[in-house]
């Protein structure tokens, strides 16, 4: 037996018990309370309707809230356990058909919100101090809202339209099998991409250039079908949210969700198109030193080095890692990622049928989250559990928000669990003199690091452009000189780019399913190399500040949760900070 088999199983009896009687009764209770809430519809549109009402119609929500985040928790929870469990399976879409069920039936409180004019609105949120960001968060969207009988129009007409093109993009591009004859020894077999991929990765040379090439003959032979998919949605969506809805560009659709301003995207890109070239181009020339390669070609961007030996690490040594770069931090941000092990809802068991990946959550801030990874032995494996217990640690700081507030908005859901990284492998660097390790450590933080950083930069920057082109009419192969471009401009001379990747960004599934929403992954990254950079500055005075931030969940916007925690402004010093962290990481390279 691997001395990884010391890795734990959560106790999902904990949460509840498949065909328990206590299970039974809850799925009865939400039901009675889809059917109650309701009630409150009349109250709302009678005059005398007071702020106290408001208050406990709230708790009443937050009450349905709770319940449903535990079932719907639960089903994809039991599921994740065992993907191949039939009963498992059944379970989850009947608990969705019925939350779905339950949401339409609590529509019309933010519908009433939403539309309430602005003195009585402000009468009630100073009733409910507590829920303030919530509430003004519905509100956010009204100047954007449409007539109700023009929303119901879109509705209808997107499940046929640009919804059902995504459909047709998925459907197409997850039939494409690629022939792998590239590899010695000749095999024939045709993969998915997932196992095309893999060779991208290769420690052969030929192997990664084979499977790249095949993998752009695919997509680039389909290039301008897809194409005429991705030109058909970005201009429903510039229809839709600036012609229509108001947006002042096709962008500000997704900042307002994420609540950012546009000037701190902008600040972001901005410094991001400057610094990645420089910065990374610094890098991928040490790696291909590193590899004994004259220059990088685009195809060994993410080669490994010769791996540093590894022993199989017991879980209970990694587990203890975790804490330690925890506790160095704080005994508090350790404490409570310990409490998911302790608490027994962690999963790091190899187990069959369960889903590969790694998640953290968190279904009920009076309750410690729920995580799930498969823990191999290998150092990797570490970080994994330190991302998903840093994930932990932030949403357990933060449940004296409630269940409306205490998950973080995406530009900030990251923060915890990046930050977990960075101060494991800061405890590792300061622990091995072992020159190789350290080595790897920071080729694998620096491939991370310009995966999210600067190739997330410059497909937002791309898909800015591409949607600019097909308004002015632009063709797909015009599309596609436009991105070949940017990848020139991204990798300067210090890589060797080949024709096929012009055909990249068809292979994007982001740019088709969530127009405008890699930035977000820039935004993290960079924010945490920023905060760890002040750490390392400030030492001790930054930690209460730092589990500040974190204790605010999602009960403020990004930028006056970073600002009230003295952090920012967001301008372009402060993600400049961020690539100085990178480049500390450059210096280091042996
Ligand atoms: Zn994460």
């Amino acid at each position: 037996m691997s001395e990884a088999a010391g890795a734990p199983h959560w106790d999902l009896s904990l949460l509840y018990e498949y065909g328990s009687p206590r299970l039974e009764a809850d799925l009865r209770k939400i039901r009675s309370l889809g059917c109650d809430f309701p009630l409150w519809r009349e109250r709302l549109a009678a005059p005398d309707f007071s702020p106290a009402e408001f208050d406990s119609l709230l708790s009443d929500l937050a009450h349905i809230q709770e319940f449903s985040s535990r079932l719907s928790g639960y089903s994809t929870l039991y599921f994740s356990e065992d993907t191949a469990n039939q009963k498992a399976q059944s379970f989850v879409g009947m608990v969705d058909s019925q939350l779905v069920e339950l949401e339409n039936s609590l529509l019309f409180f933010q519908h009433w919100w939403k539309h309430l004019e602005a003195d009585r609105a402000e009468e009630f949120l100073r009733a409910v101090p507590r829920l303030e960001y919530y509430l003004r968060r519905i509100r956010a969207f009204k100047p954007y809202t449409l007539s109700e009988a023009e929303e119901r129009i879109i509705n209808y007409k997107d499940v046929t339209g640009s919804e059902a093109l995504v459909v047709i993009y998925d459907t197409i591009t997850n039939r494409y099998r690629f022939r792998t004859d590239f590899l010695p020894g000749g095999a024939e077999g045709r993969v998915s991409r997932e196992e095309l991929m893999v060779h991208a990765r290769s420690h052969l040379p030929e192997a990664r250039e084979g499977a790249y090439r095949e993998f752009y003959r695919v997509f680039g032979e389909e290039g301008p079908t897809l194409a005429l998919i991705f030109q058909s949605l970005a201009r429903d969506w510039r229809v839709e949210n600036v012609t229509l809805r108001g947006y002042r560009g096709p962008r500000e659709a997704r900042n307002v969700v994420n609540d950012l301003p546009e000037h701190v995207v902008e600040s972001l890109l901005r410094v991001s198109e400057s610094e990645t070239p420089r910065v990374f181009g610094e890098y991928f020339r040490k790696k291909a030193e590193a590899l004994k390669l004259p220059r990088l070609r685009r195809y060994d961007v993410y080669a490994p080095l010769a791996p540093a030996p590894e022993r199989e690490i017991p879980f209970s040594e990694a587990l203890e890692e975790v804490r330690k770069a925890f506790s160095s931090f704080s005994p508090r941000m350790a404490e409570a990622a310990l409490n998911v092990y302790e608490k027994r809802h962690l999963s790091a068991a190899r187990l069959p049928g369960k889903e590969s990946g790694a998640y953290c959550a968190s279904l009920d801030p009076d309750d410690a989250p729920w995580v799930l990874m498969t823990y191999k032995g290998r150092r990797q494996d570490i970080f994994t559990l330190a991302h998903e217990l840093g994930h932990a640690v932030h949403s357990q700081l933060a449940a004296g928000r409630g269940i409306f507030q205490f998950h973080a908005a995406l530009p900030l859901a990251e923060t915890a669990s990046t930050f977990g990284e960075m101060l494991l492998a800061s405890s590792f660097r300061r622990k091995n003199s072992d020159p190789l390790v350290k080595n790897d450590l920071l080729f694998h933080l620096l491939d991370d690091a310009y995966a999210t950083v600067g190739r997330q930069a410059f497909f937002s920057l791309f898909e800015a452009e591409a949607h600019d082109m097909v308004e002015g009419g632009a063709t797909a192969g015009e599309i596609s000189a436009a991105y070949f471009k940017n990848l020139q401009r991204q990798f300067g001379d210090s890589v060797e780019l080949s024709p096929e990747f012009a055909w990249e960004w068809v292979s994007i599934p982001h740019f088709f399913h969530t127009p405008f929403y890699v930035y977000a992954y820039t935004f993290g990254q960079l924010l945490v190399y920023s905060l760890y950079r002040r750490y390392e500055i400030e030492g001790e005075a930054f930690v209460p500040r730092f589990l500040g931030i974190l204790s605010q969940g999602g009960a403020a916007s990004p930028v006056d949760i970073l600002n009230e925690a003295g952090v920012g402004p967001l301008d372009d010093d402060f993600w400049k900070g961020g690539f100085e962290v990178i480049e500390s990481f450059i210096k280091e390279l042996d």
